[in-house]
């Protein structure tokens, strides 16, 4: 009886789900026939309110003037309940009375601050990750926002590029993943729920690979690289409901995202069939007039909205010229429109309709931003981030009895940074720094601490304090890496070592003998040589968000063994860059660490990265033993079972993410020397041992061929298993059988 019911719910909610559909495009359908070219040409109009909101504007009064008549779509940079209260009975006032949608970039947290995007993606925690977004989303929803600009979902490879901070490294794999994550927790069930925004994927597409790393750069890439390494987190997003999508900055291939009639409306809005709707970035239908592929401002809406860019953010192209378009004819009507109702849709699946004020309630405000288990959630995905990159001589954790701790650097006792770019303006949650963290867990240990610069480490004057501060105690904790400023949009860096002098404060200090333990902050993946030959313990805490100091103290003193494992490679020079680890084999490869003239190798470097992908100690050792395939032959409608045993050898209880990489050993198109196609985070108790599966698939053994179809090719795959992409522990293969 209970069977039958709950099959017949499964059967009735898609029809469900399509009869409210049915019911939305009646509506929308309705309110466009009574809206003037000029009220729809308002719709895609997005402006910020930092001209409403910020100091008095000579612009203040036209912006308001332009809401109460309609013009105005959405806003962003509005939030909290007053203010967006304010702004949106400024929109009833129009003659349709159509409520604005509030966007804004909640891109890690918005009362609570969470790890930066890429240092959570070192969590490789799907459900921390979803439950940061959720709760993000939540605290926005309850401060009048609908609609976050996030996730960022591109793929980066290259770290002088400021904003792979934002994003979840450099994987396809790991980081569709995480899109879905982020996606499923900033939208929560149901778009429409008061806990919940609409998410954006962005930027469509290939917006982290700009030429040297230089932000809003040129992307030049073949269609293989495009849809293999730079569009599946995109897909994924979409497949997770992905309300909407940002196009970018970049040209691709010449054409700027903006105006790409290829990205836009053959794969988004085509082939993937996305039913949301695209909002450009700020101001890049401008852009298009630099970049010299549209001649004026007018020539750039035409341009843009052509190319399936819906929504114009900041350029004032469609609100001032989409009109005359229309009647030239260079803009068809029904192209305006589906624009507009794609739009439309999404206010009525909001709610907004029904009541514009239903995100904008005081209470509720009050009480989701004051709620502790946000608190808690930023501790738990804090710490999941951190990853140990070295340990030598088991200087970590840090004992608590009968010890002298010396915390040095400017960035121990630093606030902002913890936060990183990216952050809302206004009252964010308090944040707990790195010294205050070590001393509330310090127990019995004593704790000194000396700044020995300012953040810039620009001078050395406060070194020698430093150095005997040092001197008198048994450890030191040395606090170094990137400023909050140094990472996000447009902080590329050709240098990505330590700035100013910390390596020779870290150096000062060695002289002393004593350990150096050295917590690093940072957006990206920094160059940090001497540090990593000498430190004897090294973590990597990236901006770690209102709990950072907890989270840090936590790892220090061994309340928390360390799981995290790096999102992104870590090069040994800028030289080196792009670097990721599943690159390509060349006829002449390196099969050892020697530079051998003549092989596919620098006469001054290794090839190797200084910490590869998927990198990451813990306090305890894991063995991997006895592996076992399914079966040596898969026909392409089979699937086989690969399986080991994990063991927790060591003495504490730990984490361990293993990572299942393949490779196609002979293909019609090369394929990387491993790429990443599953890994599972594994808890075990000291001493405990456990049996690990993955499913080896035809979907797994797949890529896009030359013709970019997606298909598997019959042939040998070899599998590896490991703690790292560098560190495999288990080797075995299967055969993929031609299909008969
Ligand atoms: C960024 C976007 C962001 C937008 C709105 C742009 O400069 O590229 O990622 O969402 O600004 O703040």
């Amino acid at each position: 009886m209970k069977k039958t019911t709950l099959a017949l719910a499964a059967a009735l909610l898609p029809l469900m789900a399509h009869a409210q559909d049915a019911q939305i495009d009646r509506k929308v359908a309705a309110l466009m026939k009574q809206m003037t070219v000029a009220e729809k040409a308002g719709q895609l109009h997005q402006i910020s309110g930092r001209l409403v909101t910020g100091p008095a504007s000579s612009d203040y009064a036209a912006t308001l003037a332009d809401i109460r008549l309609g013009k105005v779509g959405s806003m962003l940079n509005v939030k909290g309940v007053a203010d967006t209260r304010e702004i949106q009975a400024l929109a009833l006032q129009s003659r349709l009375h159509i409520p604005l949608l509030f966007g804004q970039d909640v891109i890690h947290g918005y009362h609570t601050v969470f790890p930066v995007p890429l240092g959570e993606s070192a969590s490789w925690d799907m459900e921390a990750i979803e439950q940061s977004a959720h709760i993000a989303a939540r605290e926005a929803a309850a401060a009048g926002i609908h609609w976050t600009f996030a996730p960022m979902v591109d793929v980066a490879r290259d770290p002088r590029w400021g904003r792979v901070m934002e994003g979840a490294g450099e994987d396809a794999f790991l980081g569709s993943a995480i899109a879905r994550a982020r996606v499923h927790g900033f939208q929560g069930k149901q778009l429409g729920a008061t806990d919940s925004v609409m998410a954006t994927a962005k930027h469509f597409a290939a917006y982290g690979a700009a030429v040297a790393g230089r932000d809003y750069n040129a992307v030049d890439m073949s269609k293989q690289q495009l849809f293999e390494v730079y569009l599946p987190p995109f897909k994924a997003a979409l497949d997770a409901g992905a309300a909407t999508f940002m196009n970018s900055f970049n040209t691709l291939n010449g054409i700027p995202a903006t105006g790409n009639a290829f990205l836009q409306r053959d794969i988004l809005k085509g082939s993937w069939n996305f039913k949301g709707f695209v909002v450009s970035d700020w101001g890049s239908v401008r852009e298009m007039v630099p970049h010299g592929y549209a001649s004026d401002l007018a020539d750039a809406s035409v341009k843009a909205i052509n190319a399936g860019s819906d929504m114009d953010m900041e350029s004032y192209a469609h609100i001032k010229h989409l009109e005359d378009a229309v009647k030239s004819g260079k803009v068809q009507m029904k192209t305006l429109d589906d624009a507009v109702r794609r739009i439309l849709y999404k206010k009525f699946e909001l709610g907004l309709f029904d009541d514009p004020y239903r995100y904008s309630v005081a209470a509720r405000e009050k009480a989701v931003l004051a709620d502790p288990s946000h608190r808690a959630a930023a501790l738990d995905v804090a710490q999941k981030s951190l990853v140990l990159l070295k340990n030598e001589g088991k200087a970590l954790p840090l004992s608590r009895t009968a010890q002298k701790i010396a915390v040095i650097g400017p960035l121990a006792d630093a606030r902002r940074d913890l936060e990183g770019g990216w952050v809302v303006e206004g009252d964010r949650a308090p944040v707990v720094n790195i010294l205050e963290g070590i001393r509330s867990h310090a127990g019995k240990a004593q704790v000194s601490y000396a700044p020995a610069c300012d953040t810039r480490c620009t001078g050395a004057d406060g070194f020698a304090e430093a150095v005997a501060t040092a001197a008198k105690a048994d450890v030191v904790v040395l606090a170094v890496g990137e400023t909050w400023d140094l990472s996000g949009e447009a902080k590329s860096r050709t240098d990505i070592t330590l700035s100013g002098h910390q390596e020779q404060l870290f150096a000062a200090l060695k002289a002393t003998g004593k350990p150096i333990v050295v917590v690093m902050l940072a957006g990206r993946p920094l160059v940090f040589n001497t540090i990593a030959d000498q430190a004897d313990a090294i973590v990597y805490a990236w901006f770690p968000g209102s709990e950072g100091g907890n989270a840090v103290a936590n790892v220090l003193f061994g309340d928390y063994n360390p799981s995290g494992k790096l999102p992104i490679t870590f090069p040994r020079s800028v030289g080196q860059i792009p670097l990721s680890y599943a690159q390509y084999n060349t006829g002449r490869p390196v099969t050892d660490e020697k530079n051998v003239v003549y092989k596919s190798a620098y006469i001054d470097s290794v090839n190797t990265p200084r910490y590869a992908f998927g990198h990451g100690l813990s306090y305890t050792d894991f063995k991997y033993s006895g592996l076992s395939i399914s079966g040596q032959e898969m026909s392409p409608s089979q699937q086989v079972t690969l399986s080991f045993d994990l063991a927790n050898t060591g003495k504490a209880e730990g984490t361990e993410i293993v990572q299942l990489y393949l490779r196609d050993m002979v293909a019609s198109v090369v394929r990387p020397v491993k790429e990443l196609k599953g890994f599972q985070k594994i808890h075990l108790q000291a001493g405990e041992q456990r049996r690990v599966s993955f499913t080896i698939d035809r979907e797994l053994l797949s890529f896009f061929n030359s013709q970019l179809v997606w298909g598997a090719e019959a042939g040998d795959f070899k599998l590896m298993v490991g703690s790292a992409s560098d560190d495999i522990r288990l080797e075995g293969a299967v055969k993929l059988l031609p299909s008969r």
